[in-house]
């Protein structure tokens, strides 16, 4: 069985063919477009460079296209992406401005280019569904909460898999087994003692922190939208509500306005004034630049208050894991937020920590009690196993216990 999963961006389009004839799964091919105007182009483009590449000799051979789609109004899970579904996305863009319409746009091409082909998504706020109520709520009258005011929770695709691998790398086949059957009916939930408890840190363009018990997540940095939690490469992060009316009122800006800036050109962006790319910011902040070293410091701090968050929540952590562009590759990000907490028994590995980049490895000391350790993500593999369930079980609705 074959599954494309295609990563849609405003200007990209990213994908990975997966063949699933043994049940692991194994990459046939990636790539993608930067600065793409025509997305129409980009999808024939892509659906050609596999026929070129021999790994598909029509579209015939794809049995799912799968999207990490991020927020549908009252949908979540691993769902069939119809007009249904579509209109549920878009009855949410304001949400997810940054996602959610390249997402519906990109759908309608695949729609229309390979109209026999099932196009699944499996929404990012899926790993949330057992998080607590409390872990849900913002302090707003109930019907605000049933209006859709409340924490969902992203980047479920990456924690999920780093829930995933984490558990095997900590050999604790019983929760990688749980985590990786999570959304399946049925499927058994009996893990030994004593608990697994995983801080996942995702830091990328994007950012965000879950506590993860047992495979299963009990909460997530990002909130109602993905532009909360962690300041992220140009979007603001956590920010007081209160902010909003008192900046459109005293700077005279339209709501407008104010969306596009906090989208656009807020989060280390904003603070540092000089780039949405961390390595750019941290090459400014050497170099003596005072406002690239508060957007480093504002990262590493945010990263802190949630680590500490999940770990006071947790009763402790058996591992703190990082991932992402950032996670796997900045050697000195990691080390200053894990700076001086020995005492809480997280006690990193300078060399080793210098040495990792881009790959497995544990960075944490000998004596750390908690292992910290880089694990790179693989989101689309998260997907495309999940749509391969659902094509096998076509019959439920969603694949998702949801
Ligand atoms: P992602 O969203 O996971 O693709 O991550 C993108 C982010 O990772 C960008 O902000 C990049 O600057 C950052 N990144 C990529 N490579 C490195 C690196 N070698 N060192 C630090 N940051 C990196």
């Amino acid at each position: 069985m074959k599954i494309l999963v295609a990563n849609l961006g405003s200007t990209s389009l990213k994908w990975r063919l997966f063949d699933f004839s043994d049940e692991a799964g194994r990459i046939l091919h990636r790539g993608g477009y930067e600065r793409v105007s025509d997305h129409s182009k980009a999808v024939e483009d892509c659906i050609n460079e596999l026929t070129r590449a021999g790994v598909i000799s029509s579209v015939k051979d794809l049995a799912g296209v799968g999207f990490k789609t991020i927020l549908a109004k009252d949908i979540t899970g691993c769902v069939l992406l119809d007009e249904k579904v579509l209109n549920a996305m878009e009855a949410v863009n304001y949400v997810a401005p940054a996602h959610n319409p390249p997402y519906i746009k990109g759908v309608r091409i695949f729609a229309e280019r390979v109209p026999d082909v099932p196009l699944i998504g499996l929404f990012e706020d899926a790993f949330y569904q057992w998080v607590p109520e409390v872990a849900r709520r913002y302090a707003v009258p109930e019907e605000w909460y049933s209006a859709g005011i409340r924490r969902h929770g992203f980047h479920g695709a990456s924690h999920k898999f780093i829930a995933e691998r984490s558990a095997e790398l900590l050999g604790r086949n019983d929760v990688a087994e749980r985590a990786k059957t999570l959304y399946v009916k049925g499927a058994s939930t009996k893990i030994n003692k004593p608990d697994l408890r995983v801080i996942s840190c995702h830091l990328g363009g994007s950012s965000s922190i879950s506590g993860i018990v047992n495979g299963v997540a009990i909460g997530n940095s990002l909130g109602m939208s993905p532009q909360s939690g962690l300041p992220h490469n140009n979007r603001v992060g956590d920010l007081d509500a209160f902010a909003i009316p008192y900046i459109i009122r005293s700077m005279g800006i339209s709501l407008d306005e104010v969306e596009r800036i906090l989208c656009k050109e807020s989060g280390l962006k904003g603070v540092s004034g000089v780039s949405n790319d961390i390595r750019d910011i941290l090459k400014a902040a050497d170099e003596g630049n005072q406002r690239a070293k508060l957007a480093v410091d504002l990262l590493i701090f945010s990263a802190r208050h949630w680590i500490g968050a999940f770990y006071f929540e947790m009763g402790g952590a058996d591992a703190i894991v990082f991932t992402a562009g950032i996670g796997e590759n900045s050697p000195d990000i990691r080390a200053g937020i894990c700076a001086g907490i020995e005492s809480l028994g997280i006690k990193i590995n300078p060399e080793a920590n210098k040495d990792a980049t881009g790959c497995e490895a544990v960075i944490s000391a000998p004596d750390s009690k908690v292992k910290i350790m880089v694990v790179p993500t693989n989101e689309e593999l998260v997907v495309a196993r999940e749509v391969k369930r659902f094509l096998e079980n076509k019959k439920s609705k969603s694949s998702c216990k949801i």
